[in-house]
């Protein structure tokens, strides 16, 4: 395994393997990497014959109020981590590596990136965006992966590749869950005893919802009213609950087709985000 920290280093090295025709899978994350991260790893590895990961703490995603100087950093445990998993190379590049004196291009996917999670963290989608053109500009894989567990992120990133034309395939791999439900996530380590218990609320509330619609429910209010009753039971603010069309985010009133269930809810400090996808055929 290579870890590599400049753009031009990557290149080079990729370009050797690209000229043999070996296919390139790339999973970017932020590190403090979670078995959530590792299934990804781990299909870009079925699929293909070289596993690039990046690991950075993309800046220009956070808020000025958020966590980026706490964002938990654990790269000798991710790298080890990567080594054990047949990871070919980590690109951990630096800040001023991607973003240079003078960097003033940003990518903004209209429409979908002010919504949801968008309207709480103004800035966040167009710093995600504008960071994974770069990663693909950089590392030009043949596939790229990304979790369902960030299911606006993967909306956006689909209609970004789509849009400029980004010839990229994309997989969405299924969140990964602990064995109470709570999603995986490099925010969990923030949860005291009791919030991380409370917590798993949340998969409970997006199971409660499969329920209901499986029994007929179809008025999306009704099933968002009696989700936030349940999760309203714990030490919780609800920062939204939605029910969206899966593949472009408009609210549905009634469910109906490919629908995503997403929310977003605190445990004291903590902003913790899940989703379930239902198709109604
Ligand atoms: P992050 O390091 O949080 O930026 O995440 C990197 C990638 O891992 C993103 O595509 C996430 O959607 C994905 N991911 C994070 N948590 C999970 C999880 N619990 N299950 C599946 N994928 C995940």
């Amino acid at each position: 395994m290579k870890l590599l920290n400049t753009v031009d280093s990557i290149r080079r090295e990729l370009k050797k393997h690209k000229v043999r025709g070996k296919s390139i899978g790339f999973v970017p994350t932020m590190g403090a990497l979670h078995e959530g991260h590792l299934r990804l790893i781990r299909q870009a590895a079925k699929e293909n014959n070289i596993v690039v990961v990046s690991i950075f703490v993309n800046p220009i995603q956070f808020g000025p109020k958020e966590d980026l100087k706490k964002y938990p950093r654990t790269l000798k445990k991710d790298l080890a981590i990567c080594r054990k998993f047949g990871v070919d190379f980590v690109f951990t590049p630096s800040v001023k590596e991607i973003y240079p004196n003078g960097f003033s291009t940003y990518v903004f996917v209209e429409g979908l990136s002010n919504i949801l999670c968008g309207a709480s963290r103004p800035g966040h989608f167009q710093g995600v965006a504008t960071v994974v053109t770069k990663l693909l500009n950089i590392i030009q894989p043949v596939t790229l992966y990304l979790g369902q567990k960030d299911a606006q992120q993967a909306v956006i990133i689909k209609r970004m590749i789509v849009d400029l034309n980004i010839p990229v395939r994309i997989k969405i791999i299924p969140t990964v869950r602990r064995i109470d439900g709570l999603a995986l996530s490099s925010r969990n380590k923030y949860l005291n005893n009791h919030e991380s218990i409370d917590a798993s609320v949340l998969s409970r509330a997006l199971n409660l919802a499969r329920v209901l619609i499986k029994n007929g429910a179809r008025d999306s209010l009704r099933i968002i009213s009696r989700m936030k009753q349940l999760i309203l039971q714990k030490k919780a603010k609800i920062d939204y609950i939605s029910i969206v069309d899966a593949n472009n985010l408009s609210p549905l009133k009634v469910v109906s087709g490919d629908c995503l269930i997403v929310l977003a809810v605190r445990f004291g400090k903590v902003r913790l985000i899940d989703n379930v996808i239902i198709r109604i055929t």
